[in-house]
Order: C-alpha cells, then sequence, then structure tokens
C-alpha cells in the first residue's frame, strides 16, 4: 500500500484548556484518539512535533530577566514535557510511538537520528520530534518545517485555534476574510500570521505545502490527516 507521509505541528497551548497552562490529560487523549483513528484506515504515515507555550517562551521569560538563551533551552525542554505526554496518550490507545529529541535525554527520549527516525516512520511508529531544533533562537514552527522537510513529507499540518490564514485578525475584525489558498509569497510579502519567516522560507525552498486549520473543531485533526481540504492551504 502506498504511504503518505506527513507532519502535524501543533503549539503547546493545544494541549491546555484557553489560556491555560500546562497539560490537560482529556485533551491530550482526544488528540492521541484522532490521530489512531486517521491512522486506522491504513497508508498514512505520521511525525508530531509540539510547541512548549503552555510551560515557557523563551522569549517571555526574556523579558523577566532570565537570559534568553537559559529561557529558551527551557522551552525546549517544555516540549519534551508536552511529547511525552502525547507518547503516553498515544500509546494508551494503541499507537507503537517513539519520542526523539534534539537535546540529549537520554533515560526519557532517543536521540534525534535522521536515518533512525525514517526508519521508525517506515514501521508504522509515530514519531514525536521533541526538543525543537536544538537551539535557541528558533521556534518549534522552524522545527516542524525543517523536520517536515528532513522527513521527506508530503505535506505539514499547522493545527491552530482559528479556521486558517485571514486577511486580519478575525477576533478583532469583522471584515477579516478567511484566504483558501495561499502562495509562500503572498504570506511572506503580506506578513500572513501563519509560521514564522524562518519556516515559510523552508517550505518555500524546499516546496512543501502547509495547511492550516483549526483543531478546535472537533474531529478536525482526523479530518486533516485524512486529506480532508480544511482552511487555508499555503503552497
Ligand atoms: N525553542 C527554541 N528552539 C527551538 C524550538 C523552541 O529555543 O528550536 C524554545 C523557544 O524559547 C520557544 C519555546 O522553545 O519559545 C517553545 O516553543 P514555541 O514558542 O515554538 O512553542 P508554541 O508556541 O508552538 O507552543
Amino acid at each position: 500500500m502506498a504511504q503518505r507521509r506527513v507532519l502535524l505541528k501543533m503549539s503547546g497551548e493545544a494541549l491546555c484548556k484557553e489560556g491555560g497552562f500546562g497539560i490537560d490529560p482529556k485533551i491530550v487523549l482526544d488528540l492521541a484518539m484522532q490521530v489512531q483513528r486517521a491512522l486506522s484506515a491504513g497508508g498514512l504515515q505520521v511525525a508530531l512535533v509540539v510547541g512548549g507555550g503552555n510551560f515557557v517562551r523563551g522569549e517571555q521569560i526574556a523579558r523577566q530577566g532570565i537570559d534568553r538563551i537559559t529561557g529558551d533551552k527551557m522551552g525546549m525542554l517544555a516540549t519534551i514535557m508536552n511529547s511525552l505526554a502525547l507518547q503516553s496518550a498515544l500509546e494508551g490507545v494503541g499507537i507503537v510511538t517513539r519520542v526523539l529529541s534534539a537535546i540529549h535525554v537520554n533515560d526519557v527520549a532517543e536521540p534525534f537520528i535522521h536515518r533512525r527516525c525514517l526508519r521508525h516512520l517506515e514501521k508504522g511508529r509515530v514519531v514525536i520530534l521533541a526538543g525543537g531544533t536544538g537551539h535557541p533562537y528558533f521556534s518549534t514552527d522552524t522545527t516542524a518545517a525543517l523536520r517536515a522537510v528532513e522527513i521527506g513529507a508530503t505535506m505539514l499540518y499547522k493545527a491552530t485555534k482559528v479556521r486558517g490564514v485571514y486577511s486580519a485578525d478575525p477576533v478583532s475584525d469583522p471584515e477579516a476574510q478567511l484566504y483558501e489558498r495561499l502562495s509562500f509569497l503572498d504570506v511572506l510579502q503580506k506578513r500572513l500570521k501563519v509560521m514564522d519567516a524562518t519556516a515559510i522560507s523552508l517550505c518555500m525552498e524546499n516546496k512543501l505545502p502547509i495547511l492550516v486549520f483549526s483543531m478546535k473543531e472537533p474531529g478536525n485533526v482526523e479530518r486533516a490527516l485524512n486529506g480532508e481540504r480544511l482552511g487555508t492551504l499555503v503552497e
């Protein structure tokens, strides 16, 4: 059976209630069940990247007096905690997973080794790519773009709080329009809030399309992974 390999990125905040902190196990379990249902049809290989903003963001904490590089390391460690929560929930619904970390944490996760990651995917395991890029001053959006290109994913799914990419902030501007399709150049030139510019550039250079969709609507993660055309496609 032909296999479609994809990477799903969600922010750390996606794992807790709106405006909350930490991890809500119910949300993580729902996510795991959606991934499990999408996988059950066969033909799909899934890599996950989760942010760390539900615990720490380097830039934010730097404004409060902790140096940026330390803050970024704390943020990267937060992504490892989130990855472990996802792993536990996925394993709980019968999915074999591996957490691969860009930072060495040998007691809790394997190191990210490119060929090993590919082998896990080929064997049908869900890989959860933790620890960001392993470098400060980057984001987990950039991590997602980088890893998606490295593993040869055909789509980067970016799960967000809103339905897709809008011409303006849909919360404050009732005139804001949802785009169905955008080019990478549109995103960069109009400074649309899809992902940071580093992530967009990487996707553009490597012709990796991004589907931005809302994970607030029940079942949307499963729908997106199944190839349903939701939200905004950036290509
Ligand atoms: N981070 C980093 N390098 C990376 C990825 C992440 O330093 O390659 C740090 C950075 O401080 C960031 C934090 O980890 O603020 C959490 O990641 P991010 O803000 O992307 O999480 P999200 O907003 O998606 O939850």
